[in-house]
Order: structure tokens, then C-alpha cells, then sequence
């Protein structure tokens, strides 16, 4: 539908920064409601304040994605505010960096909780409403350690996969029906990602490779908003990884590590 303003619903977790903020500007361009859902209230109204004086409809919805109830919460004022929901995106995440030895269970149960069970609350709770509508679109923002581990980020990328093993399953599920399932695989983007390592784990660590911007995840995201595809990689040569993977393990991990983020 390009040049038509879509007048669908959108919920995008973690919409206060870096890709989230993004696609939440991008969508609203393209003409959706955006339901923004994060835990920084203040982040979320100035963007959407930022989003209605351009001539957008945003509605900011304090969110911790680790709570289901909240999840619930934000899904049902999506549907309170504008009477449906079309499009949920499935992206507060955080990082990590550490070996394996140096990793505690404590920081590997907090990634599963933000990254994987956030995704799983936000996915379920819209998936059961797609299912009423018979319609809908989830994405899911795994990343491209979802795809091929890393030295320094098992702990991070273990989550990536899981969003991915789920989000295959349930594109599986729904196929046949009027539900897509996009499964979102970034390069190294620039957002606040490497803050907020530094703030939650104390860890100051150089990006290496190639990188992206966010406003370059979400313009592929608005593509696959107009035509649905099962994965986006939004930097697309990066599309050979899995493949590079799978066949050549030894030299795709020798490769993982010219490109691995390490301690400055
Ligand atoms: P940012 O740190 O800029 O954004 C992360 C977002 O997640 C923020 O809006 C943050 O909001 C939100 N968030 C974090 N924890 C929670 C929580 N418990 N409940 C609700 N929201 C939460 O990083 P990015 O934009 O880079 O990250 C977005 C996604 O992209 C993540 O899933 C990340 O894994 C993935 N990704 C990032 C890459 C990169 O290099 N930057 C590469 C590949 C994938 P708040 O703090 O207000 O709650």
C-alpha cells in the first residue's frame, strides 16, 4: 500500500530509544497508531507528544515487559484508545558481555527475563487477539547473534535464539492463516544498547564490524509492514551468516571473532 496511509494499530515494546523509538516514528509516519510501551514514562510522552505535533496519533503506556499483567495492560489500552490491534512489536531488549566463567545465573535469568520472556508475554498476548481478528502482524527483533554466537555474548545471543526458536514455531503455527510472523535479525546498531551495559553490568566495550542506524531497521520494518516476509535483515548481506554458519561452523566461529564486541 504504498502512498495510502495505514490506519492500522501498532504496539512497539521498548519504545523509548535506539530501534524501538524508531519504528515507533517510522510506523506513525506511515500513517498507524502507535501504542509505545517501555519502562521510562517520561521518554515514552515526550515522543509521542513529539509524534501527535507532527500531525501523528501515539499513545505512551509505561510498561516492565518482565510482568505480564503489565503486558496485558498495555495490549488493553491499545485496544480501549483505538478499538483494535494489528501490529505488535516484540523489541525492549538489553545486552551483555561476558565469557561463559565469568557469567553469574543471576545476569543470564535477568536476560531471559527482559529478552525472552518479554517477548514471549508481548507475542502470546497478541497472537491471542490476532486469533479473535483472524489478522494481525507480529515482529520480533531478535538480532543477527541470534543467528551465530559470538565469543563474549553467549549469555545475550542464548536469548536471541530463544526469541527465534519461538518466533519460527509460531510463524509455523500460523501459517495459512491471515497472521505474519517477521523475524528481525540487526547487525551492530547505534542506540543507547552500549549505555545501558555500562550502566547495568558496569561494562565499557568497543562495537567492531560494520553498523547500522536505527532509522535503517525500522525503514525495513515499514517494507515488511506493506509486504509481510518471514525474516528481515536489515544490512542484507548479513543474510549469508546462518548459511556461512551451518555449513562452515569452524570458519564462521574463527570469523565471529574479528567481529566480536570486547572490553576497551
Ligand atoms: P536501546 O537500549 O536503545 O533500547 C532498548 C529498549 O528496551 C528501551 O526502550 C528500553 O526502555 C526497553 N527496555 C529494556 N528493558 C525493558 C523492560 N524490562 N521493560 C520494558 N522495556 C524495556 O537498545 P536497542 O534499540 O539497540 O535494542 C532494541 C532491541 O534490538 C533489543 O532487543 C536488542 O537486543 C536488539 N538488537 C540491538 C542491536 C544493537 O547493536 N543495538 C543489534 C541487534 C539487535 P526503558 O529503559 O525505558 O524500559
Amino acid at each position: 500500500m504504498p502512498g495510502m496511509t495505514d490506519r492500522r494499530t501498532a504496539v512497539i515494546t521498548g519504545a523509548s530509544s535506539g530501534i524501538g523509538e524508531a519504528c515507533a516514528r517510522a510506523f506513525s509516519r506511515a500513517g498507524l497508531h502507535v501504542v509505545l510501551a517501555a519502562r521510562r514514562a517520561e521518554r515514552l510522552g515526550q515522543i509521542a507528544a513529539d509524534l501527535a505535533a507532527g500531525g501523528g496519533a501515539a499513545t505512551a503506556v509505561p510498561c516492565d515487559v518482565t510482568d505480564p499483567a503489565q503486558v496485558e495492560r498495555v495490549v488493553a489500552t491499545a485496544l480501549d484508545t483505538t478499538g483494535r490491534l494489528d501490529v505488535m512489536v516484540c523489541n525492549a531488549g538489553l545486552g551483555y558481555n561476558g565469557r561463559l566463567e565469568e557469567t553469574d545465573a543471576e545476569t543470564m535469568h535477568r536476560l531471559m527475563e527482559v529478552n525472552y520472556f518479554g517477548t514471549f508475554h508481548a507475542a502470546r498476548t497478541a497472537v491471542r487477539h490476532f486469533r479473535t481478528t483472524g489478522s494481525g502482524h507480529l515482529f520480533i527483533v531478535s538480532s543477527i547473534v541470534g543467528r551465530k554466537g559470538v565469543p563474549r555474548m553467549g549469555a545475550y545471543a542464548a536469548t536471541k535464539f530463544a526469541q527465534v526458536g519461538l518466533g519460527e514455531s509460531v510463524r509455523a503455527e500460523l501459517a495459512g492463516t491471515g497472521i505474519r510472523v517477521t523475524l528481525v535479525y540487526p547487525i551492530s546498531t547505534e542506540t543507547e544498547f552500549r549505555d545501558v551495559m555500562a550502566r547495568e553490568w558496569g561494562q565499557d566495550v568497543a562495537g567492531r564490524g560494520p553498523r547500522q542506524s536505527p532509522d535503517q531497521v525500522a525503514a525495513a520494518m515499514v517494507r515488511a509492514l506493506r509486504r509481510p516476509r518471514a525474516d528481515i535483515y536489515p544490512m542484507r548481506l548479513s543474510r549469508v551468516i546462518p548459511a556461512a554458519s551451518a555449513l562452515l561452523p569452524g570458519l564462521a566461529d574463527w570469523v565471529s571473532t574479528k567481529f566480536a564486541r570486547r572490553p576497551k
